[in-house]
């Protein structure tokens, strides 16, 4: 483990305070660990309330970990999971859960092991934490940090503010990626950490709605499809992803859980060209549904098609469907040749939408890329560029799957980055020589 070299020169009037910067899942569970140490901490929120963007996870019941192994969270990241390594060993999902059960928060275990509060309610995940970082006697401060400043050795001795100047014996910067920026997450970390030496890896959307070729979608758009199965390929006709779940086609694109999951391993949008298949019918072989589609057909005979895909398909898919057919919407089902019903067949099982790319990071579940894991201390979360500055959260350059994951990302690291904060201080008896 490289830790970086200690400060020298500095002189009394300098802060023991761990300064956190960013109220959210990392921050705050920095701020509580170092506390929990002895430390004394500042927290610097920008907005009044801390944890905004938590309250509207897992639409808003809160996901906030997955009930699974260490290893199993490491397979669900698909960006440098080794980094991760250490950090969510040392706090895995079951001590999250012991976490927050400590805290007095019931929680309860979902399908796909994905762990919410029994109430069902986000606000009560930022009720627990607030309420543990005032007991925690941790100073909430309203304010937006806009740089950090360094001494003459380069090392970490403060966060300037919009309001105010934050001298700190160690700051931790947990300032989250640039997803949903409404809730404060505007990605104002990565120049912060660029300033002082870190390399931003670019930010890019990651669990996103798609953006698709053509105005098919845009036809159907409100069209939620539950149960479908669909298979995401590249050029090269790679899969990149398989799954069943729930779609939704938009005035864009395609939305939902299954496309929000399925973009998270579509990782070369620049370089590969993409394309969903949708299997509408997951449930029948293809032998199955050319029976059914016979048996439909010779139920109503002289029934327009348009008409009879109606005990198939959704009212908005048809019109689409028949056009992509080929065959005249009008035709009556005893005039379809064999030819066309396997036409029929093949969009049935493999309804092709082109993707043009992610829709914008605003619009991410999470934000993949920023500051490149190989300048951080996996054991610390210490920055090897610049001493005295910790880095938690998803201004990491790491990134998950749905389930949880990514905040218990935040957690792990969070809680890594406060114990490595007040431990350097600890290790340096603090800036004027007393320690905490
Ligand atoms: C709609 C949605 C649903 C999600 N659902 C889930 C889910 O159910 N389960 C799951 O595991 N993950 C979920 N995620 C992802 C998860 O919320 C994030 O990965 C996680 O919150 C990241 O935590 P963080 O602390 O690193 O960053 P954030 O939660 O983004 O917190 C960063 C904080 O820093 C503050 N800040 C930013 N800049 C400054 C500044 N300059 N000065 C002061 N403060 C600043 C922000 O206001 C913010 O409070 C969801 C995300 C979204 C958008």
């Amino acid at each position: 483990m490289s830790r970086p070299s200690r400060r020298r020169g500095r002189n009394v009037a300098d802060s023991n305070e761990i300064v956190v910067v960013g109220g959210g899942a990392a921050g705050m569970m920095a701020a509580l660990t170092a506390a929990e140490l002895g430390a004394d901490v500042r927290l610097l929120e920008r907005n009044p309330k801390v944890g905004r963007k938590i309250y509207i996870t897992g639409k808003g019941r809160c996901n906030l970990t997955n009930d699974c192994s260490p290893a199993q969270v490491l397979e669900n990241v698909p960006r440098n999971p080794k980094f991760l390594m250490s950090a969510v060993t040392r706090f895995p999902p079951e001590q999250v859960k012991a976490y927050f059960r400590a805290l007095g928060v019931p929680l309860k275990t979902e399908r796909g092991n994905r762990v919410f509060p029994e109430s069902d309610k986000a606000a009560d995940i930022v009720d627990a934490l607030f309420l543990a970082l005032r007991r925690s006697r941790v100073a909430i401060t309203e304010d937006r940090a806009v740089s950090l400043f360094t001494d003459e050795t380069g090392a970490v001795t403060g966060v300037q503010g919009e309001h105010g100047r934050y001298p700190a014996g160690a700051v931790v910067l947990a300032t989250g990626g640039a997803s949903y920026p409404g809730t404060g997450s505007t990605g104002d970390g990565y120049a912060m950490a660029e300033a002082v030496g870190h390399t931003i890896l670019p930010p890019k959307p990651s669990l996103v709605p798609l953006e698709a070729v053509g105005e098919d979608c845009k036809a159907m758009q409100g069209l939620s499809l539950r149960n479908v199965a669909i298979k995401v390929r590249d050029d090269r006709k790679k899969t990149v992803y398989a799954e069943q779940g729930e779609l939704l086609f938009t005035h864009f694109g395609l939305s939902g859980p299954l496309i929000l999951s399925a973009s998270a391993h579509m990782r070369d949008f620049g370089k590969r060209q993409y394309h969903v298949l949708i299997d509408l019918k997951p449930a029948l072989d293809e032998e199955k549904l050319d029976q059914r589609l016979l048996r439909d057909f010779g139920e109503s005979p002289n029934r327009a098609l348009h008409n009879v895909l109606e005990g198939l398909l959704p009212r908005l898919m048809i019109p689409v469907m028949v056009k992509r057919s080929g065959i005249p919407g009008d035709t009556p089902v005893n005039a379809v040749t064999r030819g066309q019903r396997r036409a029929l067949l093949e969009l049935l099982k493999g309804f092709r939408v082109d993707i043009a790319g992610p829709r914008p990071i605003a619009e991410a579940i999470v934000t993949s890329g920023g500051v490149k894991v190989s300048e951080v201390d996996p054991h610390t979360m210490a920055s090897k560029k610049a001493p005295g500055l910790f880095l938690a959260g998803e201004l990491l350059d790491v990134d998950a799957y749905t389930g949880g994951f990514n905040l218990q990302i935040a957690w792990s690291t969070g809680r890594a980055a406060g114990a490595g904060a007040a431990q350097f201080l600890q290790d340096g008896e603090g800036a004027n020589g007393h320690g905490f």
